[in-house]
């Protein structure tokens, strides 16, 4: 008789954004002429750059001709994507990456969540407190940790580093040995970004205790201010204990198009086995490569004028970003973020949970954002802006924030 995986039941609820979706789908029931302004879940509104489309065009034409055509994909990716990453996103800083340590995939979601595959079921897993939930989700399901416990909102077995105002939402290193660390910057939720000496002390602690580095930099690309390091690569020694994921989701609109990429430097060996040679078997075993004329629409995204119009496009999301930011703060509101990050991380009012803070939001002025306990029991008392939004649309929920501000 078959039987379920019982780790599924350990996770509470429904995924955060599926509540939040239903909530706004009751109120908007409820108020069927309500202008509700949607800053909540973190995907993209603006279009495929013209470069990227124009790519997608010839790739499509190149598949309908018998001597263009391209069948199933090498499974690791195309070498001219590879090669161009490479070059681009880690020689040109510094980063002794090669092609044939990129392993491309159809996103970040789905390499955060797999990789923890190649690592044994005892291993223990630090994750930021508040967190993208991919990452410890992915644990549960793997039963590489307890039980989900209602009263601390977390679960058995995982260590927890808080993320706090107090901290510049840079975490301590794990209170306890940790064999997988996830961290994830610039930040979602809080949009907070880490120093390269704040990354080099994790990376020498990995090293030192044999813990390997889950490294999400799914929003590299958003990075405005210099000395914040864009890879972990830049660190020192990185390459003996570190993972890193990227994503052309936010960096070029592809939330709809899918592609991603995941690093596993040859130099990483955990019990004298070489983690590439693990996820490129689980690669090949599980994955048959995404989408030749997706790879040639990321590959555009590195070409010059490719380059120059997703810089626009993300200048123009940081400009949403600022707007919010500052449109926050002069209502009196305490704001993170939103400066190497697409993500604003504001202060609820009165210390207000997070939740009340989102029925009081959609019902006082119908702007829909993510509450901050929803990335776990430290992001209570914060809310999540994100800057994807039209520009409209974000300068009207700004001025509508100080309207509530202004009315109490
Ligand atoms: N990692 C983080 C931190 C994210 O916030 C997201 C998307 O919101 C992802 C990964 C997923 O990226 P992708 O669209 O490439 O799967």
């Amino acid at each position: 008789m078959a039987s379920v995986n019982s780790n599924y039941l350990k996770l509470p609820g429904s995924y955060l954004f599926s509540t939040i979706g239903k909530r706004v789908r009751e109120y908007g029931d409820a108020h069927p002429d309500a202008d509700i302004i949607r800053l909540g879940i973190g995907d993209v509104t603006r279009p495929l750059v013209p470069s990227v489309i124009r790519a997608l065009h010839d790739a499509v034409e190149e598949m309908g001709d018998a001597a263009s055509f391209k069948g199933y994909a090498p499974d690791l990716g195309y070498p001219f994507l590879r090669e161009v990453i490479a070059e681009r996103d880690y020689r040109k800083r510094g980063c002794a990456v090669s092609p044939d340590e990129i392993f491309v995939s159809d996103g970040a979601k789905s390499d955060c969540a797999n990789i923890q595959e190649i690592f044994g079921p005892d291993n223990v897993i630090a994750v930021c407190d508040p967190v993208y939930p991919v990452y410890t989700d992915s644990n549960v399901m793997a039963g590489r940790t307890g039980d989900y416990d209602p009263a601390s909102q977390r679960f058995c077995g995982v260590i927890y580093m808080p993320c706090t105002e107090e901290n510049g939402f840079v975490p301590d290193l794990p209170s306890e040995p940790a064999d997988l660390i996830y961290l994830c910057f610039p930040n979602n939720p809080t949009g907070a970004v880490i120093t390269k000496e704040q990354l080099q002390r994790f990376v020498d602690h990995a090293r030192r205790t044999g813990a390997v580095i889950l490294y999400d930099a799914a929003y590299e690309a958003y990075i405005s201010e210099p000395d914040i390091p864009h890879s972990i690569y830049e660190c020192e020694g990185a390459d003996t204990c570190a993972i890193e994921f990227r994503s052309f989701s936010k960096t070029a609109g592809f939330t709809g198009l899918r592609l991603g990429f995941t690093v596993v430097p040859k130099a990483l060996v955990v019990d004298g086995v070489a983690l590439h040679d693990l996820w490129a078997r689980r690669h090949g075993t599980k994955y048959n490569g995404a989408p030749y004329i997706v790879q040639r629409a990321g590959e555009a995204v590195y070409s010059d004028t490719g380059r120059k119009e997703i810089r626009e496009q993300i200048a123009g999301y940081m400009e949403n970003a600022r707007i919010i930011r500052e449109g926050l703060e002069k209502a009196g509101y305490t704001a993170y973020g939103g400066v190497n990050a697409p993500y604003i991380w504001m202060k609820t009012p009165d210390g207000m949970s997070s939740w009340d803070f989102f029925d009081l939001l959609l019902d006082k002025i119908r702007v829909v954002g993510t509450p901050g306990s929803g990335f776990g029991p430290h992001g209570e008392h914060f809310f999540r802006l994100t800057a994807f939004g039209s520009r409209e649309n974000t300068v009207r929920a700004v001025e509508r924030f100080g309207s509530l501000a202004y009315n109490g």
